[in-house]
Parts: C-alpha cells; structure tokens; sequence
C-alpha cells in the first residue's frame, strides 16, 4: 500500500478488491530499523473500513513484540516481524499469535536462513526481503535468488511444506517468473507491477494472475 496513490486510496483499495487480491501488504517503517517512516496502525484502521481484504503487516520497526497490541488486527491477517528488528523475536511472535493473527518471520537479505530455524514451529510465512527494506523502487539483489531457493529446501526438507515463503522487493514482471522458479508462492507487488505507472490496477493484476497459472 506504500505504492498506492495516497491521494486516492479509496479508488486504489476499491480495484484491489475487484481484482480478488489475497492481501493488502502494508510496509510500516519506524526511521530506525529502517531509513524511512511509512504507514502506521491508524491509516489501517481507517481503510479497514472500507475493505474486506485480509491485512499483510510487514513491521520494520524496533522492538515489535511492545507494539503489536497497537494494531487492530483480524484472525485471517499476516503480520511479519524481522528476526534483525529484537532480540525476542520469539515473543513477538507469541504477540501475534495472542493478537488472534498469523505471525511471520522477515528476513533481510543478508541474514542467513539459520536463523529462524527454531521459530518456523510457530509461524505461517517466511518473507524474504529481495531488497534492502527502507523504500520502493529499489533494484532486485541477485543473490537473494539462490536464498528463495536455499529458503524453500529447507522448509519441505524439515516438514514446513505448509509455511508460504513470500517475497518483498522489486516484485516486477520480469522478476516474478524467477522468483516463482525458485519457490516463492506469494508476491509483494508494488511500483514495479501492481502500482507500475505505465498500467492499471486491473490489467497488472490480471498479467500476474496469468504469470501463475
Ligand atoms: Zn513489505
């Protein structure tokens, strides 16, 4: 939703619904996990209303396990913490689940996936970042495609078949098939598809639809 036209979020929201999307992704950065401020719990609750979509919660904020009681979440929401963002991630997680969410561990793309081997018990996604988190529009780094890869081994090989494995930056149309190719299933798509100025809400969403099948 960062990439959506601020101005008219009503009419933006309103197409994403029409186009059946899963999620609506909101990036919500604090200026100190991540160089930006984005989004926040009141801009959701206020768009709350006028959507029925599930919400996709991606905290880039220090110390979430102190703030997920802030959010107004719904039992079918995702909500993702970095593992780099506290030293009690495994509480924060926990917050999620008390919060009647679906907790998900994000990962930089520098940090490898061991990791979160001892959470992946209590969660239902792993997001992988493909850019370094902070701001849209920024150009895919490679090896984060061999770490989808790498990711998506590890979860079936140690019985996490059912974990999705999601992926957060330059989700473009030309990055999507690689992306898929190396086992991701859910996509953060932004300026560079969904919200890509050269086309609309629907005919992005219904290219990418066709890129699945
Ligand atoms: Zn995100």
């Amino acid at each position: 939703m960062m990439c959506a036209d601020f101005l008219h979020l009503e009419k933006d929201v309103a197409e994403l619904e029409k186009a059946d999307v899963e999620y609506l992704h909101f990036d919500i950065m604090d200026g100190v996990f991540v160089p930006n401020l984005m989004l926040c719990n009141e801009m959701m609750k206020g768009l709350r209303k006028g959507t029925t979509i599930p919400f996709d919660v991606h905290l880039m904020i220090v110390h979430p396990e102190q703030k997920i009681k802030w959010f107004d979440l719904k039992p079918n929401d995702l909500v993702s913490v970095h593992y780099e963002s506290t030293p009690h991630i495994h509480r924060a997680i926990q917050e999620i689940k008390n919060a009647g969410a679906k907790p998900a561990i994000a990962l930089n793309p520098a940090t490898p996936i061991c990791c979160i081997e001892h959470v992946l018990l209590d969660v239902d996604m792993v997001l992988l970042m493909t850019v370094n988190p902070g701001f849209a529009g920024q150009k895919l780094v490679e090896q984060t495609l061999i770490k989808i890869k790498a990711t998506r081994d590890f979860l079936d090989k140690n019985g996490y078949e059912n974990v999705m494995l999601q992926v957060d930056g330059n989700c473009s149309f030309a990055n999507i098939p690689r992306m898929r190719d190396q086992g991701a299933d859910c996509f953060v798509a932004g300026s560079s598809s969904v919200f890509a100025k050269e086309t609309t809400i629907a005919d992005a969403c219904k290219k990418l639809r066709k890129m699945m099948k």
